[in-house]
């Protein structure tokens, strides 16, 4: 067995076992649902070779792990001039956090926070039907894991829909500022659904793939984006990807990252490997509180953290 495949292996066995948990989230009710002794790891290595352990294959909502791939997205479409509607400096406050919003004049702090993600999806609606939007970001999803059976799940994003008074709240208060050009409900349409895709930590550290090798997707050598634009988001994954557990998780973890409430992190580790890890229960800040031991545990024995061993 390689280092990595035991590495993978003990890592799952002992998060399995571990008492803390964390807390299941519950503001989205369909959420509550999870089963908090879950626990998924899925690495792809450079070599394209897949180890992954635990409830690898069992697919959770990926919620604001899919912000890393509507960013990629909108950059696609209008490139530099995303900048303009979104910052990208971490906010220092909660995922779903209003107060910075006004004093910056409805311009989100970057593009992971609720606010800055519901901007994102507005540039990529922009000139199209939510069902067109929407069937873009599905099947870019499709497309980088290579798995045509990806699907949203629609219990999830009614859900969202039904009790999402906050994103509401941002929605329309950016757009009293100009920054959503949509109407406000086929925004939060296409981002309740595209947050409800539902994929497995395996399909998502394949997903992530590009991001790892300089833009290519390294079994097809397709690229997907170029080099200095992966190096960007992976340096907006470090740096905002976790809200304000951000500088714990480069402090503990050492990876660009992005997490989300579903209890999903998918990670990156430049040159060496697309990571993702599921555990349903969450920390304070709304991240996957196992998912971060785990990663941290397996950096640690891997030798990946980007700042040294
Ligand atoms: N859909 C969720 C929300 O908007 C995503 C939040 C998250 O994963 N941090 O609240």
């Amino acid at each position: 067995m390689s280092q990595l495949e035991s590495a993978v292996k003990e890592i799952a066995e002992e998060m399995r076992q571990r008492p803390d948990r964390g807390e299941v989230a519950t503001y989205i009710p369909e959420l509550a649902r999870a089963d908090p002794n879950a626990f998924g790891l899925a690495v792809v290595d450079a070599d394209g070779n897949v180890v992954y352990a635990g409830d690898a294959d069992t697919p959770f909502s990926i919620q604001s792990v899919s912000k890393v791939f509507t960013l990629t997205i909108a950059l696609g479409m209008v490139g530099d001039r995303l900048w303009n509607r979104v910052g990208r400096e971490p906010s220092g406050s909660a995922f779903n956090s209003i107060v910075q919003l006004e004093r910056e004049r409805g311009i989100p702090r970057n593009p992971f926070i609720n606010a800055g993600a519901i901007a994102v999806t507005d540039v990529i609606l922009s000139g199209h039907q939510p069902r067109e939007a929407l069937g873009e970001i599905l099947r870019f999803m499709q497309f980088l894991a290579d798995d045509p059976s990806i699907t949203i799940d629609k219990a999830v994003a009614a859900s969202e829909n039904r009790t999402g008074f906050r994103n509401r709240a941002l929605a329309n208060y950016m757009k009293s500022f100009g920054v959503i050009e949509n109407p406000v409900d086929f925004t939060l349409g296409v981002y309740f659904h595209h947050c409800a895709i539902a994929m497995s930590c395996r399909q998502l550290a394949m997903a992530g793939r590009f991001l790892a090798y300089r833009g290519r997707n390294p079994s097809t050598g397709l690229q997907v984006v170029q080099p200095d634009r992966a190096r960007r988001i992976n340096a907006i994954m470090l740096t905002c990807g976790h809200y304000d557990g951000s500088g714990e998780f480069a402090y503990h973890v050492g990876l660009p990252g992005k997490s989300g409430v579903g209890g999903g992190i998918l990670a990156i580790a430049p040159g060496k490997a697309s990571i993702a890890v599921w555990s349903p229960g969450l920390d304070a800040a709304g991240n996957s509180h196992l998912g971060r031991i785990a990663l941290e545990e397996l950096t640690k024995r891997m030798g990946w953290s980007i700042f040294g061993a």
